[in-house]
């Protein structure tokens, strides 16, 4: 019998959306590529992160909340389902600042968004002093940090993992190393996918969640799927006992000791290598925060290619062409694990749950 979905992309988003869909009782075929395939899911840094989000567009603020607010439950259930571990820790996390003027600018930025959302903003302003009672190895240079309140990390890997495990446990079919060519619908309103081999899948409804592979699959069923790279190139150090109580948007601790580094963005095309250019001033820029990072060994260093819209935003699109197929695509999916879950499936199905998704429309490119 058909699968009720088919998934195309099983990075982050398009598990996610799987796991959430069988937990509803539906049946999914997850198909997703081999080795070869970009996958930012692989090579993120573990955000679950709302601070910055949305400063200038107070919807994707409040849909990245929404996500953060719920993470809790979804890795508990994802863990007691699983049996994995994937260490969220939703404790805070810093935005270390070096101005004032800077500092300045931002908490403005904070308060406007408080005002146009008609809602308290979780963050505090807090000076080098608090800063060091938290972190006593902060460099000189620290003037004090922002200090997001419902930000937190998590291993993303287990998290993949974990996900990964779920929709098999659930019942669902997870097809690796396959390269979808082709999609389209019959005239009997079935999804026929057709994968490089030759062989045909079909459904009754069909979510794209490729990934960059979204940009040249979306066409065919009508998607503009305006989506590119943006590198991000990685450092991670030697293991350390605990020494950071919380991560930020730049560094953070892993579970496992070793310190990680990164936060570049460079528009290079389809290249995900590392440069020493780049690891070098990443490097630079983590060791004014912990100048004991001076002397950290980097055991690793790798790049790994984002999907980024044109306003930066997701995208949540229903095709107009093809109805009953649907376009996902976001750069936080990390962070946007818990909505996906959720939320995802209740729009797909149109239930009165339905979140509203109206402004992540690709119409507004
Ligand atoms: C350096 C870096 C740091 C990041 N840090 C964070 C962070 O801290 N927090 C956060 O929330 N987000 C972060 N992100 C973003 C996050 O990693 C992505 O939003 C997320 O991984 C996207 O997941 P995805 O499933 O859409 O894409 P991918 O992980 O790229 O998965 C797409 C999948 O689709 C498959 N696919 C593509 N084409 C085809 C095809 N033709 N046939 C079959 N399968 C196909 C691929 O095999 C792949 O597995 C970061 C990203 C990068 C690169």
């Amino acid at each position: 019998m058909n699968p009720k979905y088919i998934i195309v992309g099983g990075g982050v988003v398009g598990c996610s959306i799987a796991y959430g869909l069988l937990k509803k009782g539906y049946q999914v075929t997850v198909l997703d590529g081999g080795d070869s395939a970009n996958r930012a899911s692989r090579g993120n840094f573990g955000l679950v992160w709302l601070s910055n989000k949305g400063l200038n567009a107070p919807h994707y603020s409040a849909w990245t909340r929404c996500s953060v607010n719920a993470w809790r439950d979804f890795a508990d259930e994802l863990e007691t389902l699983t049996g994995d571990d994937i260490h969220l820790e939703q404790n805070g996390g810093y935005d270390f600042q070096f101005s004032q003027q800077e500092m300045n600018a931002k908490i403005q930025q904070y308060e406007h968004l408080k005002e146009v959302l008609g809602t308290d903003y979780p963050y505090q302003v807090w000076d080098r002093q608090k800063t060091l009672q938290e972190e006593p190895n902060i460099g000189p240079d620290v003037i004090g940090t922002i200090f997001g309140e419902e930000d937190g990390h998590v291993n993303p890997l287990k998290l993949l993992r974990a996900l990964v495990k779920a929709i098999k446990l659930l019942g669902g079919e997870f097809v690796s190393s396959v390269e979808v060519v082709e999609l389209s619908k019959s005239m009997s309103q079935t999804f026929n996918v057709t994968v490089s081999s030759g062989r045909q899948y079909q459904s009754d409804k069909l979510v794209l969640a490729a990934g960059l592979g979204s940009a040249q699959l979306g066409p065919q069923l009508g998607f503009k799927a305006p989506v590119v790279p943006q590198r991000g190139q990685v450092l991670i150090t030697e293991k350390y006992p605990p020494i950071l109580k919380r991560p930020s948007g730049l560094i953070r601790q892993v579970d496992e000791g070793g310190i990680q580094i990164g936060d570049s963005k460079e528009s290079v095309g389809l290249n995900p290598s590392t440069t020493p250019e780049m690891t070098a001033a990443i490097a630079e820029r983590a060791i004014a925060i912990y100048p004991f990072l001076s002397k950290a060994n980097i055991v690793r260093s790798w790049g790994a290619l984002r999907i980024i819209s044109p306003d930066g935003l997701p995208i949540y699109q229903e095709s107009n062409t093809c109805p009953g197929a649907f376009l996902v695509s976001c750069h936080s999916g990390i962070t946007l694990a818990a909505s996906h879950c959720n939320l995802l499936p209740h729009w797909f199905e149109k239930t009165p749950d339905s979140p509203n998704l109206e402004l992540f429309s690709e119409q507004r490119f």
